[in-house]
């Protein structure tokens, strides 16, 4: 096909590589290895003189992480002669896209419309974000100095993962949720549970089931008024920059949909058939845009498909095999239903635990905190979820989702051969334990 690519901000990427994804995996690897460094070394034979951090070049590492990817795709569009039109794209018609960039207004006139636009923060209700003091994630990745006091709103993912940054450079972070537990839509109970026991073991503070009613710039104090989610007390609460982490909302500002008559549904989202199709023929979406978790790589793959679909190719997109992976450490990755899920559904599974405790790679490398735990379809064995948080637990998900992706049942992971000693073999334990009960070294 004949491809044009609109996009109206001068870095090419989207939010996962210019203020998402990769900058904040950038000052997460750096904050824990510099965390490690100080904290760790020694223990494990390491001697250091005094371990420093130097703020403004880990931030300047983050930016050039960022310029590095950034730069790879405008290489990649003309490699593949996909044509860039800088500005912002409206629909006019259902074949015409407008496009208004600094040189004026472009008409690119077109067989397929593929919408991919996003999504932006969910702005908290009468707060102005100064992106110094009251921040989203993207002023969150480029402060100037680190907050002696940091008051994160929202336990989710970003708030876990930036509020982990900050706190292993020194910050005093405390999250605020309004829910009674941590890690947003999607995370296993028992995994939520371990997550937040382990994060306060390493200084972050909590405080759930709490109610945000106002947030108040005082000179270089922000002043945050809380109370219980269920009433009680109120309580002002004192930081230096506050982050609002509550999540995030599809991006279709001037999109033109009105137009061409693509009515949004009660949240925001674009409405899809399952090849993509909006209501209006030729024109498709995918993404944070449309229904399902906003994650880069769920966009991406629903793009591919999306296209061969235009293509008359068959077009199959499995929800349940879709990793979730939150950038703590231990890391934490899920894929498939949660013990909650399964609960409600009133499906009859089974549980296999294995602990990284009784891991020897993990063991050995001195990261024994976590877990994997499989749950299966009681009658076929057939695996229905699987969930980690341990050493490497991003990483490790991959296996039990290509698992899922094929059909496998527990038994069918339980006799693969795993290299040893690795931390995978948690996860065949863990498959062993759901199949037949019990698992071999625990
Ligand atoms: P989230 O949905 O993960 O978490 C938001 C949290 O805020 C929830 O726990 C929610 O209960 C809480 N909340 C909502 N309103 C609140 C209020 N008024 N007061 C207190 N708490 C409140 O959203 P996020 O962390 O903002 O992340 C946004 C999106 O970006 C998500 O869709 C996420 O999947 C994506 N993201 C993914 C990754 C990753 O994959 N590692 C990293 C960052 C962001």
């Amino acid at each position: 096909m004949k491809v044009v690519s609109v996009e109206k901000e001068p870095s090419l990427g989207g939010t996962c590589l210019n203020v998402g994804c990769i900058p904040s995996k950038a000052l997460l690897h750096n904050t824990h290895l510099y965390h490690m460094a100080k904290h760790d070394f020694k223990h494990r034979g390491i001697e250091t003189g005094e371990v420093k951090f130097n703020f403004k070049a880990m931030m300047d590492y983050k930016v050039n992480a960022v310029k590095a990817l950034t730069g790879g795709i405008a290489m990649l569009f003309q490699k593949n002669k996909v044509k860039l039109v800088r500005g912002a794209g409206t629909i006019v018609a259902p074949n015409k896209v407008e496009v208004k960039g600094e040189k004026g207004v472009e008409t690119v006139n077109t067989k397929n419309i593929l919408i991919a636009t996003g999504s932006e923060v969910t702005p908290f209700p009468g707060v102005t974000f100064d992106e110094k003091q009251i921040i989203t994630s993207t002023g969150a990745l480029s402060l100037e100095s680190v907050p002696k006091k940091m008051l994160v709103i929202g336990a989710g993912v970003i708030g876990l993962e930036l509020g982990s940054v900050y706190q292993r450079l020194g910050a005093d972070v405390t999250a605020i949720e309004f829910l009674g537990s941590i890690g947003g839509i999607g995370i296993d109970g028992e995994v939520a549970k371990t997550l937040q026991k382990i994060l306060a073991k390493q200084g972050m503070k909590f405080k759930l089931e709490t109610k945000v009613l106002g947030v108040k710039k005082e000179g270089s104090t922000v002043k945050v008024e809380v109370e219980g989610a269920k009433g009680g007390n109120k309580e002002t609460m004192d930081c230096d920059v506050v982050l609002i982490s509550i999540g995030r909302r599809p991006y279709t500002k001037d999109l033109g949909l009105d137009k061409v008559g693509i009515a949004l549904d009660d949240r925001g989202r674009v409405p899809v058939n399952n090849k993509f199709q909006t209501t209006v023929p030729g024109i498709y979406a995918i993404g944070d845009v449309i229904h399902g978790p906003m994650l880069a790589h769920k966009a991406e793959d629903e793009g591919i498909v999306c296209v061969e679909g235009i293509k008359g190719m068959p077009v199959h997109f499995n929800y349940d095999a879709i990793p979730s992976v939150i950038y703590t450490s231990p890391e934490v990755g899920w894929v498939g239903k949660t013990e909650e899920d399964l609960k409600k559904e009133g499906k009859a599974y089974k549980v296999g635990k294995f602990p990284f405790l009784a891991n020897s790679r993990a063991k050995t490398n001195g990261e024994p905190d976590g877990f994997v735990k499989v749950l299966s379809d009681k009658a076929t064995d057939v695996i229905l979820g699987t969930h980690i948080i341990g050493p490497g637990g991003g990483e490790l998900i991959n296996e039990a989702v290509l698992a899922q992706e094929y059909g496998a049942a527990a038994e069918d992971v339980a006799r693969v051969c795993h290299a040893h000693p690795t931390c995978a073999e948690a996860l065949r334990e863990a498959n062993l334990a759901a199949y037949c009960g019990k698992p071999i070294n625990f």
